[in-house]
């Protein structure tokens, strides 16, 4: 994970300290970390998807800018689970977050 730039106006949003949630969720066999970053100057998010691909290369994208609302519940969501990086977590968060 390196640090993620803002769409827009390119400031720095990262490093991966600065996320304002994550989660990690298991997507067809593979493990896909998604973390948000707000850019408080233009009131935008962007979103990291890491994928630690079983005995494979990882990969990293990310998607962006979307408005300040687009994701507030989605964030909202992915912090009421008590252990985000626990991809195998059953919560209302994972279940609704995963595939
Ligand atoms: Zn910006
Ligand atoms: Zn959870």
């Amino acid at each position: 994970m390196g640090s993620v730039v803002c769409g827009r106006c390119l400031t720095d949003l990262g490093p991966v300290e600065k996320r304002r949630a994550f989660i990690s969720l298991l997507v067809y066999g593979d493990e896909e970390t998604r973390s948000w970053y707000f850019c408080a100057n233009c009131r935008l998010w962007m979103i990291e998807f890491y994928t630690d691909v079983f005995m494979g290369e990882e990969r990293v994208s990310v998607g962006g800018p979307y408005p300040e609302k687009a994701c507030e519940a989605e964030v909202a969501l992915a912090k009421t689970c008590p252990t985000p990086g626990d991809k195998w977590c059953e919560c209302e968060a994972h279940r609704k977050l995963g595939p």
